[in-house]
This record gives C-alpha cells, sequence and structure tokens, in this order.
C-alpha cells in the first residue's frame, strides 16, 4: 500500500472541504468480513478536479460520485480515483472489509474463556481505510453519523453516545468535527458500568469474561477519571467537548491507551486479574489521565500532519504528570516518570536512530510514526518542562488555553503552539526551541566538587554536549547531597555554559552522595561521581528523597548501557540498596529491569545463574519482612518466583501451596511460576498445557505460548519458531509472547541455529503482519545470544534496501542494544 505524503496531504487539503461523513458498519456477517457503506459530502474549491479517496478493502461492491456509478475495481494501491469533481460532492462507497487480527483497522478477537468474540477499531495511524471509505488525513476533519448493526447479544460505543434503534442495530450520536484516525466503534458482548460526573455520562466497558476486575477497579478509575476532568477543566478554560465519556478495556491492543474523542480504548491488561502494586495502580492511573487531556491538545486541536505528532505526545505525558501529582492521591507520579518514562527515553536517545523532538520532515505518514517514540514522550515532556522553567508557568498555561481555543475543532503546527507560549510570555523561542527542539542527543551534567576540611570549597556544575551534534540548551535543575540520610547541601541553578559555579554550595559539608538533577527537572546524562558511585551501596538506602534515588537508579542503568558502570556493581547497589526502597515504582521497576535485562544483556551467560540467584536472595530478604499483602511484598514474590533456583518452592507455589499472602488465586503470578519452570526445563509440554486449563483465558493462553516458547529442547523451540514466523494466523499479542519466550536457553548452542534464520524470518512477516505489530515482534524477537557473529548478521541485514520502515527502525535499536551489551562484556567481562 502506498503511504499518503506530506506533498499529496497538502494538495488535497487545498482541494477539498469535507462536510460530512455517514458510516454503516454491518458487523453481524461472520468472524472474517464485514460490511461498510460510507456517504461523504466534501466541497471542492476547483470543480472539474481531480482526487481519490483512501480505501483498503476485501471487495468494494458499489461505487457512486454524485449519483453516477464508478467502476468499484478501479482502487490501486488503497485509492480510488475520483474524476470531474463538483463544487459540492456526494460519494457513497459499499465495500466488504476484513477484521485485523493484529491490532490496527477493526481488530476482532476470540475470548477463549467464553469462545466470544469482541471487536475494536483502532484507526491509529493510517488504517482508517480498511474501516470506512475516507480522505485520509488529519486536517481533512469532519462529523460522522455512524450506525453499526451487530448480533443481538452484543452492545456497541463509539464516539458518539449509542442508542440501540432496534434489536441489533445502533445508532451513534453526530459528533463534533473528527480527525479520520480517530473514528472508533467498538462492538461485542461487552460488560459495562456506568457512572456520571458534572454532566459528563461515564462508561467503563470490558469483556464478559473480565467482569470480576472491571467492577473491582471500577472505583478507582472513576476517581481518577473525575479528578481529571475537574482538574483539565480548571487548567485549560474550556469544557470537554466529546459528549459521553467512554473507556473501553479492549483485547491485543498494541499500544498503552488510544484517545479516541469520547471513546478511549486501553489494553486490558489493565484491568489487573489478581494482585496490584501500587506503581501498577499508577500506571492505569497515568494513562487515564493522559488520554483525557488529549481530547483538548490532539482531539480538539489536531496537529496538521504527522510530523507533529511528538507534540501532542509531550504534551499528554507532561499534563498527565502534573494532572496525577495535583489532583490525585499519585503525589509521586514524577519519581514514577523518571525510572519508567525517562528511562525508556534515555534508551531511544542512547540508539542510533535518535532524532529531534520536533522538525523531523515525515515525507509520508509510515515515515512519521518512526519518530514516534521515548523521545516524543517522555523527553518531549522533559522539555516541556524546561520550557515552564524558561517562560513562566502561569504564561505557559495562557499560551496554551490561546491556542487551544484559536485552533479549536481545527489544526495546529509547532510553529502555532510556540507562537501562542511567545505571545503569552513576551519572549523569543527561536534560539530555544532549535536547541531544545530541533538537535537531537542530550548533554551530560555532572558535578565537580572541591573540599577542604570536610567543606565544599568550591562547586562548579558541568555541561557538556555532544561534538557531533552541538547546541545551547539552557537547563534549569538542582544539585543535591546527603550523607548518612542527612540533605547536607541542595542548589538550583540554570546552567548557559560549559561550566556554572554553584556557589549556594560553598561552605556545606562534603556530602557522601552527589546527585545532579536531584528532583529530575532536565533531560540529561547524569554522570555521577566515582565517590558516589562507591558510597552508593551504603548511602542510598539512606537517601530520603525518592525523586533523588530515582534519578540515581536512571544514572545507573544509562551507566550500565554506556559501559560506564560495571553489571556486578549495579547488582551490589540492588542488593544493599533495593530491599530497602519504599517507592514502589522504583521497586518494582529495578528488580524488573536487573531481572529482564541487566542480567540477560550484560552479564556474562557462564555468570548468570549466580546473579539470577542473588537477585533471588534479595526476593525472599524483602519477603520475609514486608507487610503480607503490601506492594514491597508482591514485588519480592515477582522476583523470586522469576528468579529463584528454589524447585521445591517453584513448584509449590506452581500448585497453589505456601503461596505469600494475597497471591491465592492470583493465575497471573502462577504464570511467572510456571515461566520459571518451563525455562529450568522442569515442565514439559502438558504439563504447561495443564496450566493453562486452569486458567483457560486470553491471557493464560498467551502465557502458555511463552511458557512452551521457553522450554529449553529443540523439539520446543522448532514448534515456538514455526509458529513465530510461519502463517498460522497468530495474533499481534501471540507472536509477542512467542518472542519472549524463545530465546531462553542454558546455553547458546540450542538457539544458535535460529540466528541467521531471524534476519530472514523475521523481515519477512512484513508480508503479512502490520507495522506497528511488527515493530514490536522484531524488537522481542531479536536474538539474544550477545556474540559478535549476531553483530554481524545485523550490520548486514541493515544493509539490506527492502526493510519496511518498522522493521528497520526496531532493527537498529535492537542491534544498538546488542553492541552495548557487547561493549559492556568486552569491558567488565572478565571482572567477578
Ligand atoms: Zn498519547
Amino acid at each position: 500500500m502506498r503511504s499518503l505524503t506530506l506533498a499529496e496531504a497538502r494538495e488535497r487539503a487545498a482541494l477539498l472541504t469535507v462536510t460530512s461523513y455517514a458510516v454503516e458498519l454491518d458487523l453481524d456477517q461472520g468472524a472474517e468480513v464485514f460490511g461498510s457503506l460510507t456517504t461523504v459530502r466534501f466541497a471542492c474549491s476547483a470543480p472539474g478536479a481531480d482526487t481519490w479517496v483512501d480505501l483498503k478493502a476485501r471487495s468494494v461492491e458499489t461505487v457512486s460520485l454524485n449519483g453516477a456509478d464508478l467502476d468499484p475495481t478501479a482502487v490501486v494501491d488503497g485509492r480510488l480515483p475520483l474524476t470531474g469533481l463538483a463544487a459540492e460532492n456526494e460519494l457513497v462507497v459499499a465495500a466488504t472489509m476484513a477484521y485485523s487480527h493484529d491490532g490496527q483497522g477493526l481488530h476482532r478477537a476470540t475470548d477463549p474463556a467464553d469462545q466470544r468474540d469482541y471487536v475494536y477499531g483502532h484507526l491509529f495511524l493510517d488504517a482508517a481505510p480498511s474501516v470506512y471509505a475516507c480522505f485520509d488525513q488529519p486536517d481533512l476533519k469532519a462529523p460522522y453519523d455512524v450506525v453499526v448493526r451487530a448480533p443481538l447479544e452484543w452492545t456497541v460505543v463509539g464516539n458518539g453516545a449509542a442508542t440501540r434503534t432496534e434489536a441489533g442495530t445502533w445508532h451513534l450520536a453526530t459528533t463534533k468535527p473528527l480527525a479520520t484516525y480517530f473514528v472508533t466503534v467498538c462492538a461485542g458482548p461487552y460488560v459495562s458500568v456506568h457512572d456520571e460526573h458534572d454532566g459528563i455520562p461515564l462508561g467503563l466497558h470490558a469483556r464478559a469474561s473480565l467482569r470480576e476486575p472491571l467492577e473491582r477497579h471500577a472505583a478507582e478509575i472513576f476517581d481518577v477519571t473525575k479528578r481529571s476532568f475537574d482538574y483539565f477543566h480548571g487548567l485549560f478554560g474550556i469544557r470537554y467537548p466529546f459528549g459521553e465519556y467512554h473507556q473501553v478495556f479492549v483485547p491485543e491492543f498494541n499500544a498503552g491507551a488510544m484517545e479516541n474523542p469520547g471513546c478511549v480504548t486501553f489494553r486490558d491488561q489493565y484491568l489487573y486479574r489478581g494482585s496490584a502494586t501500587r506503581d501498577e495502580l499508577l500506571t492505569r492511573a497515568n494513562t487515564v489521565s493522559h488520554e483525557m487531556s488529549h481530547m483538548w491538545f490532539g482531539d480538539l486541536v489536531t496537529m496538521k500532519w504527522w510530523d507533529d505528532l511528538w507534540l501532542n505526545e509531550s504534551f499528554a505525558e507532561y499534563m498527565s504528570h502534573r494532572c496525577l501529582v495535583e489532583a490525585t492521591e499519585y503525589a509521586d507520579a514524577w519519581v514514577d516518570s523518571s525510572i519508567v518514562r525517562k528511562v525508556w527515553g534515555y534508551g531511544a536517545e542512547r540508539s542510533p536512530s535518535t532524532h529531534p523532538v520536533a522538525g523531523v520532515e515525515a515525507l509520508d505518514a509510515q515515515s512519521a510514526l518512526q519518530n514516534f517514540d521515548g523521545i516524543s514522550y517522555a523527553k518531549g515532556a522533559a522539555a516541556l518542562r524546561q520550557l515552564i522553567a524558561h517562560v513562566g508557568d502561569d504564561q505557559f498555561i495562557a499560551g496554551v488555553r490561546a491556542y487551544l481555543t484559536d485552533k479549536s475543532y481545527a489544526n495546529g503546527t509547532l510553529a502555532d503552539f510556540l507562537g501562542a507560549i511567545e505571545a503569552a510570555s513576551g519572549t523569543d523561542l527561536g534560539a530555544w526551541s532549535r536547541a531544545w527542539l530541533l538537535t537531537a542527543d542530550r548533554d551530560t551534567l555532572s558535578v565537580r566538587l572541591e573540599e577542604q576540611g570536610g567543606v565544599i570549597h568550591s562547586a562548579v556544575a558541568v555541561r557538556e554536549t555532544p561534538a557531533d551534534r552541538p547546541a545551547d540548551r539552557p537547563h534549569t535543575f538542582d544539585v543535591a547531597g546527603w550523607t548518612d540520610g542527612v540533605e547536607v547541601a541542595r542548589v538550583t541553578t540554570t546552567v548557559t555554559a560549559s561550566e556554572t559555579a554553584l556557589d549556594g554550595l560553598q561552605g556545606a559539608p562534603e556530602p557522601a552522595v552527589v546527585v545532579p538533577n536531584a528532583s529530575d527537572l532536565t533531560w540529561a546524562r547524569v554522570q555521577l561521581s566515582d565517590s558516589t558511585l562507591a558510597a552508593l551501596p551504603g548511602q542510598l538506602p539512606l537517601v530520603p528523597d525518592q525523586q533523588a534515588r530515582a534519578v540515581v537508579w536512571s544514572a545507573l542503568i544509562d551507566g550500565v548501557h554506556g559501559a560506564t558502570v560495571s553489571p556486578d556493581a549495579f547488582l551490589d547497589v540492588v542488593e544493599a540498596a533495593w530491599p530497602k526502597e519504599t517507592n514502589s515504582s522504583i521497586l518494582t521497576r529495578v528488580s524488573a529491569y536487573s531481572e529482564h535485562r541487566i542480567v540477560p544483556y550484560f552479564v556474562p551467560r557462564a555468570r548468570q545463574a549466580d546473579s539470577l540467584a542473588r537477585l533471588a536472595a534479595s526476593g525472599r530478604a524483602l519477603l520475609g519482612t514486608a507487610p503480607a499483602g503490601s506492594t514491597e511484598s508482591l514485588a519480592a514474590a515477582r522476583l523470586v518466583a522469576g528468579a529463584s533456583d528454589d524447585e521445591a518452592l517453584l513448584r509449590a507455589w506452581a500448585d497453589g501451596d505456601s503461596l505469600p499472602d494475597g497471591l491465592q488465586d492470583d493465575g497471573d503470578f502462577r504464570w511467572i511460576v510456571v515461566r520459571n519452570l518451563a525455562a529450568r526445563g522442569l515442565v514439559d509440554v502438558a504439563g504447561v498445557e495443564s496450566y493453562r486449563a486452569k486458567d483457560d483465558t486470553l491471557q493464560g493462553g498467551l502465557n502458555a505460548l511463552m511458557c512452551r516458547a521457553s522450554l529449553p529442547d529443540p523439539e520446543a523451540k522448532d514448534w515456538a519458531w514455526q509458529q513465530l514466523t510461519g502463517r498460522h494466523g497468530r495474533s499481534n499479542y501471540e507472536m509477542v509472547h512467542l518472542a519472549r519466550g524463545f530465546w531462553n536457553a542454558p546455553d547458546d548452542a540450542l538457539v544458535a541455529d535460529y540466528v541467521p534464520r531471524y534476519f530472514t524470518d523475521v523481515p519477512a512477516m512484513a508480508e503479512w503482519v502490520g507495522e506497528d505489530a511488527l515493530s514490536r515482534v522484531v524488537l522481542v524477537a531479536f536474538p539474544k545470544v550477545f556474540a559478535d557473529e549476531t553483530a554481524g548478521l545485523s550490520a548486514r541485514t541493515l544493509e539490506r534496501d527492502d526493510l519496511t520502515p518498522a522493521v528497520r527502525r526496531s532493527l537498529v535499536d535492537a542491534d544498538a542494544e546488542l553492541r552495548e551489551a557487547l561493549a559492556s562484556r568486552a569491558t567488565f567481562g572478565a571482572a567477578v
């Protein structure tokens, strides 16, 4: 399929004004296809001109333009030519469309728990034409009237309020003008919980088999929803414009959630079936708030072209954290951001695929998607925090309000947004935006202290800018220091040069631990001093500032990836500080990162078992002291379940014996245990299937696939590889779970044959797997055989010119991580 280019989009936007869409979807035609009847009314500024409508149909039955029939077979590359347009036009297209199984388009999934089918639309970024005929670009907005025919027992929700007008027929209320990619319909035997707030009808929906967790979590989700509405109403000064507000938890969703106006879709793992840690609840609250902020920024005002998509995400990323801190119980949301979101973003910044936050020319829609990453979210949000430090908060919010008001129901650009902030603040942002938004990479921040008699004599903040990407970024941040848990020094500074004196620190006692960017206000590589690094095992557990601890952990992770901190030194800090950690986000993320990234990537294979045993011992230590049912207890139990080699304990837990309090009947926890047993070859296929029989659900089936792929035997690997890379109709989630288990092996020999196969078999999947889904598969399935041979194959593959953009992007990132692992092993491999 051709991807829409910027030039084409500009030309079509100049030519057309879309007046309305009427879309009738017939979802009662079985499991494979659905009917789609679209009527588009649109004006043309140059009568007689030609254009095309986007249409990706299984078959096109009839097409008429202004009453004249067109050839329904004339579609080429997803485009149906329209010639000789009138000033006012009516296009009617009747087509048959295919359901998708890769989370893009109208996705259909069968719930194994009850064999019921669920459908949801995810039309981001260019999947709308696979559901209805449209002019698919973000700046051709129009109101929608949608009618859905569905099986009798189904419920339908969508962008407009749904009314069942007769058995099996649902009319959705006329919407406000929407971009094509925001249109959604969710249909199936969904179960629902309803509420209302400030005149806004609220709905939560999920698969019938998730009724119990939906009802258990509804109060918490509604609470965050209501608080977010109040907060954003106050902050933006504009009422929520899209009528009802539905949040639908859908199966096999690629992203976290999608901000469809009036009908947000979420991955349904957010309805935690078993016990949830506090940071898991925080993450969900953050997503709820994030999507809601898009109702204004993204939905009410939409970017003109995909190259400004980052602005939506940076803004929502910033606003959701701000909202959580100011309006909910999650006052530590920025701590979570430091250890989750910024760790992700710094990873993106380390990769050769890094790019400026903004201004990356996206010549077509698909290439824009490649820049939609941790830079767009985490770095963009950090840049907005620096922008606020630069212009003032009141001025920033005044600019945001003006931008949202001026561009309501229309489109904006970065220039429009910055112009509004400049007007509100009276500050020229040319130099600032060139340095922060238009230049890739990050500065390194460190602090140089000189002491005399235990007192700081001089202190300097050092800013190093990448030589190959020069920029003059001003940073506002603070530096703080602790000794034995007492904060002995803190100063806030704005650096605009390579060295800035920190006069405020003079005369303070020399701290044992010094943390640049302690409140995490800026975006930079934080370089800890050697003395701070050496002191961390003893000192970090005593530092009372959770935000600063998160910055330290993030800097340590960065250091391991950059081969400046050895994995052993990292694990020393884990052993000393992790069991005493009191912040839930730091606790769960550090253990998960240690188990799933630090050990398998950076510790040589021969010493991985010892490292995992150390982690398991830390888990057992915390499990012994943590209050039953607490986040600490749960995080500790998960670490033991995943890392322990205690067969008797694992077997007992898998069979439901001697479980820590709160984990009885927790199917998701049991799968962590079974995965460990499978990876060690302590259960076989029949054993895995027996656990699946106890949890015959969508999630259970996915976990069973991962466990089968994890089995350390050649037959299991062969089966898993076939299922992963063959055309077996596997869903996006199934492929990712197969990939997640596959590279588990006691030694490289078991999986070595699959390394070259990866580089041919996986890129070839672009034939039948959508780009969004495949980009994840490429990353997760990348060989975990950290060897020069893998790097050589990877380099040669990247020289190919036939890789799709998503495959190439994910390969570049996975390749960069392989090289980080190899560099770390070369530097520290001999260390014990
Ligand atoms: Zn978003």
